[in-house]
């Protein structure tokens, strides 16, 4: 097991080659620069750095939220000052374009953090609860820091996943242990170091760099919390170890987004947003379309204009790079089922150098039974298929486990917002893709099913990293006194007790005063009985 600061591997989109780059000591050098020494688990000592966490976030804990959003704001103004240089490690780590990296990770971080800033105050606000029993009380209801929480973040969006869920923790109270993915330590370095100016305890946000067996070296040190994204597989195995303490868990994992197209939608608007939907990040999105449901009345035309976009793409500019070497296999698999099965791939299926596959299309009966349609490929594979009238499309889109986004193109409002209503997802959007709606912070982000559960983002994200603290208490100029149902039982008490139900089950006015006067004539027996109990 390592726990460490050293990247496991560099990967360069501008090597010549487009291959792995080995260039491990410039990767060092570029963690080294961007990380601090309070910052970063250097020693394999997990529980201590988790202990250690969690003392960090007792103190923080106690600020109210105004001083720890003040604190926070440094991060906000660093990521907009060093825009340029997370974009570029973006590309360089990552291996999607200059556009995706400003556009899906950084703009989207900001945009994300600006909203966690402004609106956490209000969020975590405590509210008041009314007593149903007795009007002489009240309670507030304040959510509550969990403790030290263990992010383990994926490669394919690798600055605004790890980012927006480590500020969301810090911002509820929390300390953060952070593990990025180790196909992009880099990336994950520099998260961790755009808190440096932010005045922080230290402790309070730990950088633990390495591997699959590093994160459950990390579990196992028993966090309070644990936000994971990442695969299904993982995604259970995190579950069965977290079950083990036990510690709530919130998973974040994959998807196969489908949109549909109904006849009378944009087609021009429809075909844009398909191939840029599916194709972009090299398809390495849990949003990005790989189900495409056309209505089979615009079907040859809507895949006519597809094609003839993907063949306008210049590979070198609008293409990402495989990222995760695990995934080629997933394509080749794919294609291969598709290939067996005499699906036709109406473009791509080939490899353009070692770490990019040509956007690829792929339709034919049966479509729906093949690999490419039932599983999450994670790359740049569209699989389309007609459908007849919207009840057949909303079937064969909720015929599968998954369920995190989807999205339906329409000119008619109510047609979309009938189909939409009925899609078995986290989260769907009307001429609009599921995978813009991560970068708009006000909205819960997850899914449903296989897809997981919890959320990050939104009111909701927000709360997922505390826990309601209440606090019952009588409001000021009521007096105390022995309640019903306490000591001695008896059969004036059982009267009470009835009438007391009925009244609170009781919506007409004149019924409820009946109720409360039979209830007091009880108690005023009871008080006769037993004066002193
Ligand atoms: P992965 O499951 O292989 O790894 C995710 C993280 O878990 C990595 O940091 C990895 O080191 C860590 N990990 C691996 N084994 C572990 C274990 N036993 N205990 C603890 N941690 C462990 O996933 P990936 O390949 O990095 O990411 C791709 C997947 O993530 C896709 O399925 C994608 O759909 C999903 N994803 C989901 C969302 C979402 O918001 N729902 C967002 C991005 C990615």
């Amino acid at each position: 097991m390592t726990a460490s600061t050293t990247p496991r591997k560099s990967r360069s989109r501008k090597s010549p080659s487009r291959s792995r780059s080995p260039s491990r000591s410039r990767a060092k050098k570029a963690t080294a620069a961007t990380a601090h020494d309070w910052l970063l688990a250097d020693q394999p000592d997990l529980p201590l750095r988790m202990t250690l966490a969690r003392e960090a976030g007792r103190t923080w804990a106690t600020l109210p939220v105004a001083e720890r959003v003040r604190r926070l704001e440094p991060m906000l103004t660093g990521l907009i000052a060093r825009m340029d240089e997370a974009t570029a490690l973006v590309t360089d780590e990552n291996g999607k374009p200059p556009v995706e990296a400003l556009s899906q990770d950084v703009a989207a971080s900001i945009g994300i953090a600006r909203h966690l800033l402004d609106s956490a105050q209000q969020i975590l606000a405590p509210r008041c609860e009314r007593n149903t029993w007795f009007i002489h009380r009240h309670a507030t209801v304040t959510p509550r820091p969990m403790g030290a929480v263990l992010v383990i973040s994926p490669w394919n969006i690798p600055l605004v996943i790890p980012l927006g869920q480590t500020l969301s923790a810090l911002i509820a109270g929390n300390a953060v242990v952070l593990k990025p993915s180790e196909e992009t330590p880099r990336i994950g370095a520099l998260v961790v170091d755009l808190f440096k100016d932010c005045d922080l305890p230290d402790n309070l946000l730990t950088l633990v760099q390495g591997d699959g067996v590093v994160g459950a070296a990390l579990i196992a040190a028993r966090p309070d919390k644990i936000f994971f994204t990442g695969s299904v597989a993982t995604g259970r195995r995190v579950m069965a170890a977290a079950a083990a303490h036990p510690v709530p868990v919130s998973l974040e994992l994959g998807g196969i987004d489908a949109m549909i197209v109904c006849e009378d939608a944009d087609l021009e608007l429809a075909s844009s947003a398909a191939v840029w939907g599916g194709i972009f990040n090299h398809g390495q999105v849990c949003a990005s379309v790989e189900r495409l449901l056309v209505h089979e009345s615009i079907y040859e035309p809507l895949m006519a204009r597809m094609l003839d976009k993907i063949k306008r793409l210049d590979p070198d500019v609008d293409l990402g790079l495989v990222t995760a070497d695990k995934q080629k296999q997933v394509y080749d698999s794919h294609l291969a089922d598709a290939r067996e099965r005499g699906l036709t791939l109406r473009c791509g299926g080939r490899w353009l150098g070692e770490r990019k596959l040509a956007p690829t299309i792929i339709d034919g009966a049966d479509i729906e039974q093949s690999e490419v349609w039932q599983q999450e490929s994670f790359g740049p594979l569209i699989a389309v298929a007609p459908f007849r009238n919207d009840e057949a499309a909303i079937v064969a889109h909720n015929n599968t486990r998954f369920g995190l986004t989807a999205s339906v193109f329409s000119r008619s409002p109510r047609r979309a917002e009938a189909i939409a209503d009925r899609l078995e997802v986290g989260l769907v959007a009307v001429n609009e893709l599921g995978a813009a709606l991560y970068a708009q912070g006000e909205l819960p982000w997850g899914g449903v099913g296989e897809s997981g559960f919890g959320r990050c983002h939104g009111v909701e994200g927000l709360l997922e990293f505390t826990q309601p603290h209440v606090v019952d208490r009588t409001r000021r100029g009521f007096f105390e006194f022995k309640r019903p149902w306490w000591y001695p039982y008896d059969r004036h008490q059982l009267e009470l007790l009835k009438q007391f139900s009925r009244l609170m089950g009781e919506r007409k006015p004149r019924r409820a005063v009946a109720h409360l006067g039979r209830a007091g004539l009880a108690l005023l027996r009871q008080m006769a009985d037993h004066p002193r109990l």
